[in-house]
């Protein structure tokens, strides 16, 4: 059983470069996933200087955990929308859905990229009489806004789907724009982290540990943003993460299928294997992530897959992604609500226009800006408590039982935390770097992790995963 995801078997076998000088550039993108690729793939034609970088690897963030379904029928969403704005933003979030899976292929085709795409059903059902309802409605939306799913009924069962969706390995494709880009001179460093951004006389100043980037437009791209104003996500989103296996199978069907019920579950396939998803929770509960593991291995009655890994994604309060311009030639893309392969290519499309200076359809719905109505803020008062909970963490979590081996200590005012492992003891300081919440120990992945906003660090403190942008290692 590998801990890691499926994806990752397909290997990038170009050189690592590193930034080893100070630079100046029109365009700076900072997090080469599929948001940082997908931009720089569209702005290759327009005679700017642009530079991408990544603190870790081109792909190997969120986008090498997905399930890389390309699909427009994501859950209950198109009636969400609908109740908290109109039916209008659904209509429009529907077109940006389609346009983006329209995109795909068009470069799959354009750029003859071998990605494993295929079509293949999307598939959704619900198993509970109130989710039955609830799918019911999303299928009469649906059906206002010229999408007619064929729908299966059965007893104690519902399920509506439709035919022209995708499939593909999202690797392949990062990984296939990032060596069209190279080809067009954009210049991409990896293994190169933003630690701060400061403005000065009209243009950007990105400091690396060593070096500093000068830009005169900067696009973070970064998953989760690592500065927090004046976009309080904090406060207007929540990280969901699930657990994801894949095993191999005899069967291969081009159907992929995800449950609306309470626990949603979801899989698809890919060659020889299934690959299959449970247990989604905000990353502030289900803190024995041990137990979330097995529990995932359970509900499919599988001990041993081939492959088994986490991931997480940024939901927002009302579904919908935040594409926008921040201020001045600052812009970002996250909070995807786990839809990151189409909605990070809508919004290439989308900061396309607005880096040029041209208007985009999308862009009052997207924006960082738009108002948040009453009732989604009050939906939202437990996840933010429950993610407040992480900043007394220490104290409340200390004596569960998934702590058994960790010894915690404070020393120079600092929260110390040491795990025990057979090569000996490693301790670090058990506050996130980003917003000072306790961490608490992935066991099984041999991590630490922050349960208010997903920063991930190695057992030595090492930070793998942002909005962290410093390690926690303890030096004695
Ligand atoms: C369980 C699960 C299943 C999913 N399945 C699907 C699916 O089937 N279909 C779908 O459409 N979406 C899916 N998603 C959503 C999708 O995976 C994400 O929304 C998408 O991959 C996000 O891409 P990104 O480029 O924004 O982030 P990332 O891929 O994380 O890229 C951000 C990059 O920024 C870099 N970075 C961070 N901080 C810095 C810094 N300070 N300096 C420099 N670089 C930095 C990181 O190293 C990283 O490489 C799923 C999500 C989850 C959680």
């Amino acid at each position: 059983m590998k801990k890691n995801s499926i994806w990752l078997e397909y290997k990038d076998n170009s050189p690592i470069n590193t930034l080893n000088k100070n630079l100046t550039t029109d365009i700076l993108i900072i997090g080469a996933g599929i948001t940082g690729m997908s931009l720089a793939y569209q702005l290759r034609n327009e005679n700017l200087d642009i530079c991408v970088v990544d603190a870790n690897l081109v792909g190997k963030g969120v986008t090498s955990k997905t399930t890389g379904k390309l699909t427009y029928l994501q859950g209950i969403v198109y009636s969400k929308i609908a109740k908290n704005k109109n039916l209008n933003a659904s209509k429009l979030y529907l077109e940006s859905q389609k346009e983006a899976i329209e995109e795909i292929k068009k470069i799959v085709k354009n750029e003859n990229i071998e990605c494993d795409l295929e079509i293949t059903s999307s598939y959704l059902y619900a198993g509970t009489l109130k989710k039955i309802k609830e799918l019911q409605k999303e299928k009469q939306v649906l059906n206002k806004l010229g999408i007619y799913p064929k729908e299966i009924t059965g007893k104690d069962f519902y399920s509506i789907y439709v035919e022209d969706t995708l499939v593909f390995h999202p690797l392949k494709y990062v990984y296939a724009l990032k060596k069209i880009c190279c080809k067009k001179q954009i210049k991409i460093y990896e293994k190169t982290k933003i630690i701060n951004i400061k403005k000065f006389k009209n243009k950007y100043h990105c400091f690396t540990p060593n070096n500093i980037i000068t830009a005169k437009k900067v696009v973070v791209a970064s998953h989760y943003p690592f500065f927090l104003f004046p976009t309080f996500l904090p406060i207007k989103t929540n990280n969901e993460q699930s657990y994801i296996m894949a095993y191999k199978t005899n069967i291969n069907e081009q159907k992929s299928f995800i449950s609306v019920d309470k626990q949603t579950k979801s899989y698809r396939f890919n060659d020889i294997y299934k690959i299959v998803l449970s247990n989604s929770h905000n990353i502030a509960n289900h803190l024995n992530r041990q137990n979330n593991y097995q529990e995932l291995m359970t509900d499919f009655k599988k001990d041993n897959p081939d492959y088994i890994w986490s991931n997480d994604d940024l939901i927002t309060i009302d579904n919908l992604p935040y594409i926008s311009k921040v201020k001045n030639n600052l812009y970002l893309a996250t909070g995807y609500n786990t839809w990151g392969m189409t909605n990070a290519t809508i919004a290439s499309k989308i900061l396309k226009d607005l880096i040029l200076n041209k208007s985009n359809k999308y862009e009052e719905l997207f924006s960082i800006n738009r108002t948040i109505n009453l009732e989604n803020i009050k939906n939202s008062l437990k996840d933010i408590y429950d993610n407040s909970k992480s900043f007394i963490g220490n104290k409340l979590f200390k004596n569960k039982p998934w702590y058994q081996n960790i010894k915690f200590a404070r020393k120079n005012n600092l929260p110390l935390a040491t795990v025990y492992d057979e090569v000996g003891s490693h301790t670090i300081i058990n506050r996130c770097p980003h917003m000072k919440c306790s961490l608490i120990y992935n066991q099984f992945e041999k991590v630490w992790e922050c349960p208010c906003h997903a920063s991930k660090f190695d057992i030595n403190g090492k930070c793998l995963k942002g909005p962290s942008k410093k390690d926690i290692s303890y030096k004695k």
